[in-house]
């Protein structure tokens, strides 16, 4: 049977079902993320991902009361910012304002990282009386008031996630991070799935002026297909066992995004992809602490190498 992409869904730890398929919103810009929002629950989206230090969950919101879609058929994902891990109840509740919601679906703490906000501008200062720990404890309370049917992290590193699970009462059902062919980060994925968490797959097409839009290997596997470089990178995380949130404000390409079903990859195919030997990385370290270590991760992730710069 053909590959029913845009219908798949993966189960989480919490028994509820991720969409495969979802619209991310990072440097979707004022005006245009409302619009994107909207055009993507009208072709079918069913998972929209956003976070409060994109800057733009209200139009978020206004996108999805434009569609006009029931707000119990599509998955809602925010992230709690780096700046807010000590205000976890009151900034839940500013996000569900925001997006005009009564509960989001998953909310992810952001970064391993908790930043005083007293120098907002470099996020260069970290609490020495507050760990990613403890804002883990706030944020299990969050799943009994029903505000959040789940909760997970992002930027979690195997080191970081050990921590977590150490004293959590919650396993996260998600850890978001960056996946594509030349950050495929193979250990985190299987530590993640050997405990429980699903994994989301961000920058998933390389993000912005993205290398991978040139890459010959994977041009010439979309021609064989009829398709794109981007529904090909889809589906390789797809295949993964990945679910994928491609970002885009343009009409064509958010439905092109969506456009996936019956495009299968042969495994000579995925060999192809997973042997790619490019390597970098979009989200660097910019913060004071070292979010992932190459002891654990291996150079198949990171390790401060300029080679997994992005050229
Ligand atoms: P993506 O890998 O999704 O790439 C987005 C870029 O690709 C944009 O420039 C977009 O342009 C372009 N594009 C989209 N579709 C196509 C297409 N079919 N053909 C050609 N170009 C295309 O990048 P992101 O880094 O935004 O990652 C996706 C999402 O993951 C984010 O938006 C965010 O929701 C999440 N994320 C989470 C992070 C975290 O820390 N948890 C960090 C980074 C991302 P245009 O919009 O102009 O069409």
């Amino acid at each position: 049977m053909a590959a029913q992409w845009t219908k798949l869904t993966f189960k989480l730890n919490t028994g509820r079902e991720i969409p495969a398929v979802g619209l991310g919103t990072w440097q979707s810009k004022p005006n245009e993320v409302r619009k994107a929002v909207k055009a993507a629950l009208l072709a079918g989206y069913k998972h929209i991902d956003t976070a409060q230090a994109y800057g733009n969950e209200a139009e978020v919101g206004d996108g999805i009361q434009d569609a006009g879609v029931p707000r119990e058929s599509f998955f809602l994902t925010t992230k709690i910012d780096n700046m807010n891990h000590k205000h976890v109840a009151q900034t839940m509740d500013e996000s569900l304002k925001k997006l005009k919601t009564d509960y989001v679906d998953l909310i992810l703490m952001h970064w391993p990282v908790s930043i005083d906000p007293v120098d907002s501008e470099k996020q260069s200062i970290t609490y020495k009386d507050w760990k990613f720990t403890d804002t883990w404890k706030e944020m299990e309370k969050l799943v009994e008031t029903g505000k959040a049917r789940a909760i997970g992290v992002s930027n979690f590193g195997i080191r970081n996630l050990e921590t977590l699970l150490a004293s959590a009462k919650v396993v996260p059902a998600v850890n978001q991070i960056e996946l594509h062919p030349c950050c495929p980060s193979n250990k985190l994925v299987d530590f993640c799935k050997s405990k429980g968490i699903h994994v989301t797959a961000y920058s998933c097409l390389g993000s912005t002026d993205s290398p991978l839009a040139n890459n010959q290997t994977l041009q010439s596997i979309a021609d064989a297909h009829g398709k794109t470089p981007q529904q090909v990178l889809l589906v390789w995380g797809l295949k993964r066992g990945t679910s994928v949130i491609p970002k885009s404000v343009t009409e064509s390409r958010i439905k092109g995004n969506f456009d996936l079903d019956g495009l299968d990859l042969t495994e000579e195919e995925m060999e192809k992809i997973n042997n790619m030997p490019e390597r970098f990385k979009v989200c660097n370290e910019w913060l004071p602490e070292k979010v992932f270590s190459s002891e654990k991760e291996g150079r198949d992730f990171y390790d401060g190498d300029k080679l997994f710069e992005k050229k």
